[in-house]
């Protein structure tokens, strides 16, 4: 057996240290939110790779969303110096894709693409586009558009490789479906590309399909962590079987309480089969929250309780302090953002922001140093962004904005977003679009920034230094693309156009997300599990949003939204500001809410109820910022 020299896990509480401790065979770990679960992941393989000699490349990391990787290969960053950037930490779609683009000629062989370029993933945009045209239809505006996509990736979930895969017994798709299935995937394997459903999907029957190829990847790894694995579903659940290591060093951790993604395949029950899957695998539990307050901690279990559990619940604060949690009403949604803003900018020091230099700032009145990039505002849809985006825009506050698809956009259709940001901007849309093809041609091939939008993919790494290499110069294959893309919508100037600019100019935020920047943070909450922030502002907190009611006909799935809200409260440290507003644009409608079911199972004396402001909201001149926002 292995001995463990203190060193590195002097930072870990007894229960940690025993999880960080197991460092052979299956292990389970499983605790509520803010308990250290991923700093004990974190510690356990530096204590791995420093104190018992094991590969860095060896101790292979999984999790779900890009930023969650960012912040694990931070982590193992500081605890392991250089070794730390060795370890392959990524997010489930950056593995399968990593997978997929090291076996082109299986990849072509599985779906009979012609494998001329490297594989490239297909965005929101292009599936659209695709899909219409697969469909004799120039107009990815198309009403059917969104639903047929939505219906193919939930199909192509259950069977990656095509529906005449499909079990003939159980239910079957329908004839619009089918062919649609048929023409879409026809048309992504002809330009060698795959839409995120496929990366994962694709990598199992990959593996699966050739049993010699598989043993080679899972000879690679030592122990494979996977953080979060509440949210697994069955592909990757298959992809870990397929990876796990001979001896089953498999690390699995996770909270069932903060299960949010069931919406999209997830299955917790494969949380619950680990001990079957794994009959040694050990249990540890731990119990003591180390990020937020007591009041925010209290508040949060109030919440949750009403939410099945199967005697597992358990969360002790650590962190004593007598704030109460704001909860904040507010006449409309863009009174809520304005009060979002005033309260980041008493935070963080007043007007004095705009002379600062660092991160820290002293002022009088405000009692505490919090900086831009403490802050965080979680919302429920995308479409709420919208507001606090402008909001922002007008305060003069730095924010950055990350969408929870964590999109990987394929280089081109990045290429003509930064392209169009420079085209002149006092032309009409349809002007602006031919002088951003028309430069985008001049600069072909060699001048691209995209290289490093390959979602999850370490910077490090011979392995991934050459796929970035082949990933960087914009291509001739990357022009047609983006002649294509624009072609059509070229012909159609109107709203589709102005929308779909709109859609380029937000992925370029997206693209632009930086960690480290000192920035508020605007982020939906299913992006937001794993983080955390010394302030977190919750935002629109009303019945029909939160939990949310898709359509009229259908009922919100409430348990999982509660767990969502839970997500997001305990996302905060020091300060949390629940906010609603009594009026809200709905689907293009104004409409009269009522605060969310959830606010009351809060207990009163944990709030600070703050009604609306009584002044009117000054009118707003149009500043810089603004003429932008309406111009993409
Ligand atoms: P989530 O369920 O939200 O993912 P988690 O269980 O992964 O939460 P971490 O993010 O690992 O929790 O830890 C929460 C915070 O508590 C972090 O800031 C972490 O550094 C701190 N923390 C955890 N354990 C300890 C400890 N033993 N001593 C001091 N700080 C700790
Ligand atoms: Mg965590």
């Amino acid at each position: 057996p292995l001995v463990a020299p203190a060193g590195i896990l002097t930072g870990l509480d007894p229960d940690q240290r025993a999880a960080a401790e197991v460092t052979e065979g299956p292990l389970l770990i499983l605790a509520g939110p803010g308990t250290g679960k991923t700093r004990t992941l974190t510690h356990r393989i530096a204590h791995l790779v420093q104190d018992l000699g094991i590969a860095p490349e060896a101790c292979l990391t999984i999790t779900f969303t890009r930023r969650a990787a960012e912040e694990l290969r931070e982590r193992l960053d500081i605890l392991l110096g250089p070794d730390g950037a060795r370890v392959p930490a990524m997010t489930f779609h950056a593995l399968g894709l990593r997978i997929l683009r090291a076996h082109p000629e299986l990849v072509s062989a599985l779906r009979g693409d012609p494998s001329e370029h490297p594989l490239a993933i297909a965005g929101d945009q292009e599936r659209a586009l695709l899909l219409a045209r697969a469909l004799g239809d120039d107009s990815p505006g198309d009403r059917r558009i969104p639903r047929l996509l939505q219906s193919l990736s939930a199909w192509k979930r259950r069977s990656p490789l095509g529906l005449s895969a499909l079990p003939p017994d159980g239910p079957q798709p329908s004839e619009e479906l089918a062919r649609a299935w048929q023409a879409y995937t026809t048309a992504l394997a002809q330009r060698s590309l795959v839409d995120l459903d496929d990366l994962v999907g694709l990598a199992v029957v990959l593996l699966e399909a050739n049993p010699e190829v598989r043993e080679a990847w899972r000879a690679r790894t030592r122990t494979l962590s996977i953080d979060e694995y509440q949210d697994i579903d069955a592909q990757q659940y298959r992809l870990v079987q397929a990876l796990a290591p001979a001896r089953g060093d498999v690390c699995a951790i996770g909270d069932p309480d903060q299960a949010i993604y069931s919406f999209r395949g997830a299955d917790v029950g494969f949380f619950f089969r680990f001990q079957q899957d794994f009959p040694d695998a050990k249990l540890v539990r731990l119990r003591k929250n180390y990020r937020s307050t007591r009041t925010i901690v209290d508040a949060a279990l109030q919440v949750i309780a009403p939410s099945p559990t199967l005697g597992l619940r358990e969360l002790l604060a650590t962190f004593e302090d007598a704030r109460r949690i704001t909860l904040q009403e507010s006449p409309t949604e863009r009174a809520e953002a304005e009060f979002v803003v005033h309260t980041v900018e008493r935070l963080i020091g007043g007007s004095t922001f705009f002379s600062m230099d660092s991160r820290r700032v002293a002022a009088d009145d405000h009692d505490t140093d919090f900086s831009f990039s403490d802050v965080a505002v979680l919302y429920r849809t995308e479409a709420q962004a919208d507001a606090l985006r402008e909001a922002f825009a007008r305060s003069g506050m730095p924010f950055q904005r990350r969408s929870h698809r964590g999109i990987v956009e394929r280089p081109a259709a990045e290429a003509i977003a930064r392209v169009m940001r420079r085209a002149p901007t006092e032309e009409p849309v349809l002007e602006q679009l031919r002088a951003a093809l028309a430069l985008l041609r001049q600069q072909a091939p060699g001048e691209s920034e995209a290289s490093e939008a390959l979602e999850g993919t370490p910077s490090q790494g011979p392995e991934t230094a050459s796929a970035a290499a082949t990933e960087a110069p914009l291509t001739q294959a990357d022009l047609d693309t983006a002649a294509e893309l624009l072609t059509p919508l070229a012909r159609r100037c109107g709203e589709d156009l102005r929308r779909f600019l709109l859609e380029l100019g937000s992925e370029i935020e997206v693209d632009a997300w930086d960690p480290r920047a000192d920035r508020v943070s605007l982020l939906t909450l299913h992006a937001s599990k794993g983080l955390e922030f010394r302030v977190v502002f919750l935002v629109g907190c009303e019945d029909g949003l939160l939990p949310l009611r898709i359509s009229r006909d259908e009922d919100p799935d409430v348990a999982e939204e509660r767990r969502l809200f839970y997500v997001g409260m305990t996302r905060a440290r020091e300060r949390l500001y629940l906010s609603w507003a009594r009026e809200r644009l709905r689907r293009g409608q104004v409409v009269q809410t009522a605060p969310s079911p959830f606010l009351r199972e809060v207990e009163d004396a944990l709030l600070d109820r703050q009604q609306p402001e009584a002044r009117k909201p000054k009118p707003e001149p149009a500043t810089p910022d603004k003429r932008q926002l309406t111009l993409f």
